[in-house]
């Protein structure tokens, strides 16, 4: 079976199952664990910010950022697809108990500065406030849109114009750094806080990082807390997503073969492929999605539906070349 529902569904190497073994581990509730403070400080290195937080997934990372930004009753800017709005089960009503408000990035999903300046809400008698601002990058819906640095920083910079924080969901912003050729640092200047999966392209078997400065840290840490996110020995997970974060170059192989998939799907009838950025490539089907995916998974590919007539299918360290290849003949024969 070619499976390219997700980056998610990697399974970890051998050298993760060892470091996993060997990690030194303590009680992480107590801050003991050195191998959970040694990935939080280089997660903290990589992503140019001053701590880190090792947090279970990307979801829990994001509504910790929601509820910290956000003050009760206000409202938090989403683009309309976007992950924190889509696919977190409102987290941002439940955990922040903020009113979501969202704004059109059109096809690439970007918002832009004239969308945060049309999105945002004055405090006042009878209107709420607008109390964060919330990007992604890459854009997941969008099809693993990179949105270049500019662009986070211009939307950014708008929003603090009005006094607003900006959490920016990078769950794969590994990625949009490999796209544009610069470093994850690159993309969380005028960020308040960034959220990045270590268990999507990277493939640790868990977790993910929360990074901003020392005071949205410590407040992010006692969130955590709060949802149960406070883990014991979590150095067992922290060593292997150590080694993933060492895997970012690869991501760029990751790439390239979405871009080989994308071509060799977009040749066959029925199917326009959308040209990749990333690591996802989006299929438009002449026949509903759901049909064409109950006869690839009969034929050994598996993808997942994205909209009546689109899926969605995923580049990932445990898709090889002859795998692209083969997945291509394989819906082919469908
Ligand atoms: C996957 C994803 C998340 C959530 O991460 P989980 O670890 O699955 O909870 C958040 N945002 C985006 C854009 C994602 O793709």
């Amino acid at each position: 079976m070619i499976d390219l529902r997700s980056d998610t569904v990697t399974k970890p190497s051998d050298a993760m199952r060892e470091a996993a073994r060997d990690a030194a581990v303590g009680d992480d509730v107590y801050g003991e664990d050195p191998t959970v403070n040694e990935l939080e400080a280089r997660a903290a290195a990589v992503l140019g910010t001053d701590d880190a937080l090792f947090v279970p997934s990307g979801t829990m990372g994001n509504q910790i950022a929601a509820r910290v930004h956000t003050d009760r009753g206000q409202e938090v800017l989403l683009e309309r697809e976007s992950h924190v709005y889509k696919w977190e089960l409102a987290g941002v009503a439940q955990h922040a108990e903020c009113q979501p408000r969202t704004v059109d990035g059109g096809d690439r999903g970007v918002i832009d500065p004239a969308d945060v300046r049309a999105g945002y809400v004055e405090e006042d008698d009878h209107r709420p406030g607008t109390g964060l601002l919330a990007l992604e990058n890459t854009h997941n819906s969008k099809g693993g849109i990179a949105i270049a640095p500019e662009k986070i920083d211009a939307a950014a910079d708008a929003a603090h114009d009005h006094g607003v924080p900006v959490h920016l969901d990078g769950a794969r912003l590994w990625n949009a750094a490999v796209a544009h050729d610069v470093p994850p640092s690159r993309f969380t200047r005028e960020v308040d806080s960034v959220l990045c999966c270590l268990s999507k392209g990277l493939g640790a078997p868990v977790g993910s990082v929360l990074a901003g400065s020392d005071g949205f840290v410590e407040r992010a840490h006692r969130v955590r807390k709060l949802m149960g996110g406070g883990m014991r020995q979590a150095g067992m997970i922290a060593a292997p997503a150590l080694r993933a974060l060492d895997r970012r170059d690869a991501l760029a192989i990751d790439h390239e073969r979405a871009r080989r998939l994308a071509a060799g799907l977009d040749d066959l009838d029925g199917l326009t492929a959308r040209e990749p950025e990333t690591n996802i490539v989006l299929v438009e089907t002449e026949r509903p999605a759901e049909t064409v995916l109950d006869e690839w998974a009969e034929a050994g590919v598996l993808a997942v539906p994205f909209d009546d007539h689109v899926l969605r299918c995923c580049t990932h360290w445990d898709v090889t070349d002859d795998d692209v290849d083969a997945a291509v003949e394989r819906a082919a024969g469908t």
